[in-house]
């Protein structure tokens, strides 16, 4: 990678760890989760990026994937809040960084096992370390603490126009012997659970991303075709687009993109056995020395 490229995934890293502290700053029992997505959304454009995919703000046994409808009425109260931020600058995503707030105060330590897990990956992160030596630091530091990791979630590359790219970063030891190659943008995201360490689709979808092109014959899903052209491949929400069209052309254009085969959905993520769920993440940068791209 060149110094320029580099330089961009390293201002988008920062953004995104700006934008999720400022976000943290408004988790807060009695704020709305709509207001919460949009001024986090806002705040990085504000400071120069742009968002790599909607904020992810899921609670208690979700893991990932739930953002809020324009009219969603949710309310923060007592849940254990996972905030999920990620930013791109002229498409190199530089940053996808997430933490943990627990409202409840009943999970401190369910959120102490995935921070634990994410810092003692990151202290073994050099060129040559093996992904399944990432994933052992990880199931270990979780399991210390009485948790089990999400299997079926995992770290991952992060590139051009790109959230998730080769290689996977596993939670659990894998025993894959493939090395950390120099050069390499990743991210590393520990999940920690109270129940069964995997989890399922459940409920609908708000976050999507564009598959291929494709010639459509309806006007509106034509319209909101060209919309959707800024985003190219990375996943954009529902949310987002009902800024330029009315819902019911949103849902139709969905619905169309859907059928013709171009349109991947992300319903949100949920433990199979409704365990809570705890999440940390960081971005970095695997050259001559390692760089922590979202680090404030
Ligand atoms: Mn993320
Ligand atoms: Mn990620």
């Amino acid at each position: 990678m060149d110094k320029e490229t580099l330089q961009r995934y390293v201002e988008a890293g920062r953004i995104a760890a700006e934008a999720l502290d400022f976000g943290k700053g408004l988790v807060k029992s009695g704020a709305k989760v709509i207001d919460i997505a949009e001024k986090i959304e806002k705040k990085i454009v504000v400071l120069g990026g742009l968002p790599a995919f909607p904020v992810n703000i899921s609670f208690d046994d979700t893991a990932a994937h739930y953002t809020p409808l324009p009219d969603d009425d949710t309310v923060l109260d007592s849940q254990i809040v996972k905030l999920d931020v990620g930013v791109h600058i002229d498409g190199c995503v530089g940053g996808d960084t997430a933490a943990t707030i627990d409202l409840s105060g009943s999970y401190t330590d369910l959120v102490k096992a995935s921070q634990d897990a994410l810092s003692a990956a990151m202290k073994i992160v050099q060129v040559g370390t093996s992904l399944g030596e990432i994933g052992r630091e990880i199931e270990q530091a979780i399991v210390s603490h009485g948790f089990v990791p999400i299997r079926n979630l995992s770290g991952h590359g992060i590139g051009e126009w790109s959230v998730h790219e080769e290689p996977s970063i596993p939670n659990f030891d894998t025993k894959d012997p493939t090395p950390l190659e120099e050069g390499m943008t990743i991210a590393i995201e520990p999940f920690a659970s109270t129940g069964a360490g995997i989890v399922q689709d459940k409920g609908l979808p708000y976050i999507h991303s564009l598959t291929a092109q494709k010639p459509v014959r309806n006007a509106v899903t034509r319209q909101v075709l060209k919309s959707l052209s800024q985003y190219r491949t990375l996943p954009f929400a529902t949310r987002w687009l009902t800024k330029e069209f009315p819902i019911f052309k949103v849902n139709f254009a969905l619905r169309e993109m859907n059928q013709i085969g171009i349109l991947h959905s992300y319903p949100p993520l949920v433990d199979k056995q409704k365990g809570m769920i705890s999440q940390a993440e960081h971005s970095l940068y695997v050259g001559d020395k390692v760089k922590v791209l979202t680090r404030l």
